[in-house]
């Protein structure tokens, strides 16, 4: 079994001051696939004061310098992707060949494009022609708490280390301590890339420990935070003595709205979308909304879907999907299944249960239910399994109704042939994004939502903007340097 117990303190490998074993459990298996520790006050303590101390020299320096910086991170990190990939596949469950392909690969994406980003931000930048010896200067937000989940466990770190460093910001990042073992492998990239130390800090952790004493440290600036409403309200208030800037991307109830006029592969996609990572996606589209003209081929195409995708182990090569990520996030989608059936809801695939022939193992069957109403729960809560529920809707005006009567409002998703349809739905749909037609969204666009899902936006520009402080000068020589 593993052993990696030690934190990545000031650019170096330590031994935990205040820690305590804690086992990572494979998912595919159930088994126990290695062991790391869950740090304490003086971990957390020593983590902080390195990234206090590394940033004076950090943030001051030429932004150049960053750049090149995560030009160096790409390539070690590209040069990793093999035990990246089997890290991620291990720890949380995701078939190997997704793992390398999307979960690898997105950090790739982003990484890719902050270094395009970067160049629109104005550092330092005349207010006008109105006003010029007025200087706008955009510097680090300062030292960074960093707290992320597992379901994609690189496509967050990398959205929020990458934009924080070439902010000019210090940091210290907790990756969930069921899936830390991609955040081990991500530290000694930073390391091989040369990372001042520092800089970048690593300590795992638990959310009622390590995750707390960040969230409440004096001398962190700024928390940025990927996970579950309840963690992000706990964060939020224990952030506010401090008044730190606090980052949330929480989680999702996408609606999927399929109009009479949609494109032949829109309910096969939107069906494949929501089991995809086996459902652990704040973004799946988890509520298909569809016309009552189409409605009944609908839910035949869906259950098709469910019955041909395939559950297996992660450590398995193929396109199938993989188990849930623990016996906690399995209780989870079983008893919500189980309410599902208890609320009324047409059970017409997958249930209650593993799949036929899987014993041991967090897996879960691909399942669907029709004739759902927008008030069962199971279309009111974040299942995060292969859950798809399906609701019939007359015309736009419901549709946008339906949609839109959720606490969430992370991604909705729209498909019709109708342009004009298209862009009225974009414009009333309260959500940070809205993804038409299967078309994926461009480089740089930011990701983030509105109400439940939470405050900020993450990616390209956008998201190194969360990282920075506006700061306003009068009295500047626009003639010296
Ligand atoms: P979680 O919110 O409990 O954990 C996410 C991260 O936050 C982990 O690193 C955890 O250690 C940390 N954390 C937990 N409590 C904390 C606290 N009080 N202070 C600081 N940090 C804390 O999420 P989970 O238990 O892994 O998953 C539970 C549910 O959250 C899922 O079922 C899903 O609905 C949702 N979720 C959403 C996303 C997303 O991308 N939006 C990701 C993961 C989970």
């Amino acid at each position: 079994m593993l052993e990696h117990r030690n934190f990545y303190i000031d650019g170096a490998w330590v031994a935990p001051r205040d820690g305590r074993d804690f086992e990572v459990i494979d998912p595919s298996t159930e088994e126990p696939c290695a062991v790391i520790s869950l740090g304490g006050q003086a971990d957390t303590d020593a983590a902080v004061a390195a990234a206090r101390a590394a940033l004076p020299g950090f943030m001051y320096a030429d932004p150049a310098e960053r750049l090149a910086l995560v030009k160096r991170i790409l390539e070690v990190y590209t040069g990793r992707a093999e035990d990246m990939g089997r890290a991620i596949s291990t720890e949380m469950g995701a078939p190997i060949d997704m793992a390398m392909a999307s979960q690898v690969g997105a950090g790739t994406w982003h990484i890719e494009n902050f270094i395009r980003a970067f160049d629109e931000i104005a550092f330092e930048a005349p207010l006008g022609d109105h006003a010029p010896e007025d200087r706008i200067i955009r510097e680090a937000v300062g030292v960074c708490a960093l707290i992320t989940p597992w379901n994609w466990p690189m496509n967050q770190v990398t959205l929020k280390v990458i934009p924080a460093l070439l902010a000019g910001c210090t940091m210290v990042l907790k990756p969930s301590e069921i899936a830390p073992l991609s955040g081990i492998v991500w530290a000694e990239i930073m390391d091989e890339a040369g990372v001042p130390k520092g800089v970048f800090n690593l300590v795992n952790g638990d959310g009622p420990g390590v995750g707390t004493q960040l969230s409440g440290h004096p001398d962190v600036d700024m928390v940025s935070f990927t996970g579950s409403g309840r963690a992000g309200k706990l964060i939020s208030k224990n952030a506010a003595d401090t008044f730190k800037r606090v980052h949330l991307e929480l989680g999702g109830k996408g609606a999927n709205i399929i109009f009479a006029d949609a494109d032949d592969k829109a309910v096969k996609r939107g069906a494949a979308h929501c089991f995809n990572n086996t459902g652990q996606s704040c973004n799946a589209p988890t509520r298909m909304l569809v016309e009552r003209s189409v409605y009944d081929r609908a839910v035949a195409t869906a259950v098709e879907v469910a019955e041909k995708t395939r559950v297996g182990s992660a450590h398995e090569s193929g396109r199938h999907i993989g188990p849930l990520v623990s016996q906690a996030q399995f209780d989870k989608v079983q008893d919500l299944i189980q309410k599902g059936i208890d609320e009324g809801a047409r059970l017409v695939a997958g249930g209650l249960g593993r799949p036929e022939g899987l014993n041991r193992g967090y897996y879960a069957r691909p399942t669907v239910f029709a004739d759902v109403s927008n008030d069962m729960t199971i279309a009111r809560e974040e299942i995060f399994g292969p859950v798809l529920s399906i609701i019939p809707f007359e015309g736009e005006e419901e549709a946008i109704k339906i949609a839109n009567d959720t606490v969430y409002g992370l991604t909705n998703y729209v498909q019709s042939q109708d342009g004009a349809r298209r862009n009225r739905l974009a414009r009333r749909l309260r959500a940070g994004m809205v993804e038409m037609n299967g078309k994926g969204r461009g480089r740089g666009s930011p990701f983030g939502g509105m109400k439940a899902s939470g405050i900020g936006r993450e990616g390209g520009s956008f998201g190194i903007e969360e990282f920075l402080e506006v700061k306003a000068v009068s009295g500047w020589d626009p003639n010296a340097g």
